[in-house]
């Protein structure tokens, strides 16, 4: 028994060095501009937190500041094509499109691309892949970022206020072409 105990803390202790070593490399900070190649070849790992006042083509659609949460990850192909894989996601408030009100809207992205440097290298890129095109080397991390936020954002917006939905209830031609365009309605269940 003697021997039991500290076999298992040693075991522990191990394991738990392990995950504080992973989530350390997994929370290197995201830099603003990197050179795509050397993380890919390093298989770099980041992790960041961003404010949308940071993303100004974002910050543009929005009355007040949004939560970014990104973890990208870099690798390079047998081919040496260099990928950028992980997942975005945000927080942030847009209108809704019926009564124009703020409605909380919670996103999220899983990146899988490949980076390039031209549109020759772009045109190479096998099929199921979608290319990033970056001036030179440096890949502009946050505008990738912003990219893939923009790419995702609804193509129309409804929020759940009574008002809001009664006021579309009406039976109007204007409901009726509105509700075609209802693509994004996370309150649907509650209305019953
Ligand atoms: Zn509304």
């Amino acid at each position: 028994m003697t021997l039991t105990k500290p076999t298992r803390a040693y075991k522990y202790t191990q394991e738990k060095a392990a995950s504080v070593y992973h989530r350390v490399m997994s929370e290197t900070l995201l830099p603003k501009s990197l050179d795509y190649r050397s993380a890919a070849s390093r298989g770099s790992r980041f992790h960041t937190r961003l404010s949308s006042t940071e993303l100004p083509r974002v910050d543009a659609l929005l009355d007040t500041p949004g939560q970014i949460v990104a973890d990208l990850g870099f690798h390079e192909d047998d081919q040496r094509w260099a990928h950028v894989t992980g997942h975005v996601e945000y927080t942030i408030e847009l209108a809704c499109d019926r009564c124009l009100e703020a409605v909380v809207y919670s996103g999220q992205v899983d990146v899988d691309g490949v980076i390039v440097s031209d549109d020759d290298q772009a045109a190479n890129v096998p099929r199921r892949f979608e290319p990033t095109i970056v001036n030179g080397v440096e890949l502009d991390t946050f505008e990738f970022i912003a990219d893939e936020i923009l790419l995702s954002l609804p193509q129309a917006l409804h929020c759940a206020r009574p008002n809001c939905i009664a006021q579309f209830q009406s039976g109007s031609d204007e409901y009726n072409r509105d509700k075609s365009r209802d693509v994004w309605r996370p309150f649907a269940n509650l209305k019953h």
